[in-house]
């Protein structure tokens, strides 16, 4: 048997009884990073032998491991945090199990992207995860286009050092919408953050941002609508006022969560017929 066991996010007692009992019987823990697997075995006085298993060696240790519940042993597949699989290594292990006829058993728990859902106070009936965005801008910002038109609440993983640009590119690209940033969930320095995405990008801008972080924003669907004529009054009076295209675009995007790039040719337009 394989058990796909989640482990805490931070909390060390966010543990499950029966992932505690298969960790301790199992014949071997296949784990992300042995040497965080063992504190959590240590806390429980657990002595189960470990072994790596991670994204570098996925794939041919998958194989071994396999032979092994082939032969009649138990493994248990624990990554370095939360739930195996979501934004972790375990597919392909878990494949191979399957293609193999080797019965897999997942042993729930924790894992961040439901942590954070479950506080943000947002939609919940329906979400999208999207994890880590792509490192790049070009590729960030085209994922969030793919998303845009989505209704759905989605959710996102980041780290520290790309927290602000990850944030700026939301709000650029699916509107300034609302949003909840979880920091260090279950842990001493346990944050949640709440506002406009322009608001949030602000707060992280101040404080330097350390820390493991869940992003999560609400859907396009939930934005109150606003009708064009409105629009095109607000951005007259802008225009009127002096201010440039660019300037007016970005002041009615963050003012009634559009996407910066639709208002810009509407107030292109405005700007014709002045
Ligand atoms: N498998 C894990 C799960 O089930 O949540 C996720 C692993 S992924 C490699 C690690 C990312 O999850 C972090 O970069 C962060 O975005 C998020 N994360 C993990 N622990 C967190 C915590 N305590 N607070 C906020 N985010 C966390």
């Amino acid at each position: 048997m394989l058990y796909v066991v989640a482990t805490p996010i931070g909390n060390l007692e966010d543990i499950t009884l029966r992932a505690l009992r298969v960790l301790r019987e199992v014949d071997l823990i296949a784990a992300e990073d042995t040497r965080q697997t063992r504190k959590l075995l240590a806390r429980y006085d657990i002595d189960t032998r470990v072994t790596s298993y991670h994204e570098n060696n996925e794939r041919t240790k998958a194989d071994a491991l396999v032979g092994r519940l082939e032969a009649g042993e138990s493994i248990a597949l624990v990554s370095d945090a939360g739930t195996p699989t979501i934004s972790d290594p375990g597919y392909h292990l878990i494949r191979a199990a399957a293609e193999k006829g080797v019965a897999v058993t997942p042993v729930p728990g924790v894992s961040a992207a439901v942590a954070a859902l479950s506080v943000c106070g947002l939609a919940t009936d329906r979400f999208v995860f999207q994890g880590f965005l792509p490192a790049r801008q070009g590729k960030r910002r085209e994922t969030l286009r793919q998303l845009q038109g989505d209704d759905r609440t989605l959710v996102f993983y980041e780290a520290p050092h790309r927290i602000r640009e990850a944030l700026a590119d939301m709000g650029e690209v699916l509107g300034d919408r609302a949003a909840v940033v979880g920091r260090e969930l279950t842990k001493v320095h346990e944050e949640l953050l709440r506002g406009r995405l322009s608001q949030l990008a602000g707060e992280l801008e101040e404080t330097p941002a350390r820390g493991e972080f869940v992003i999560v924003v609400e859907g396009r669907g939930e934005t109150p609508g606003v009708d064009e004529e409105t629009l095109r009054a607000e951005i007259g009076k802008l225009l009127e006022a002096g201010r440039s295209a660019n300037d007016v675009a970005k002041l009615i995007a963050q003012t009634f969560s559009l996407v910066k790039r639709d208002v810009y040719r509407l107030v292109l337009e405005v700007a014709k017929r002045r």
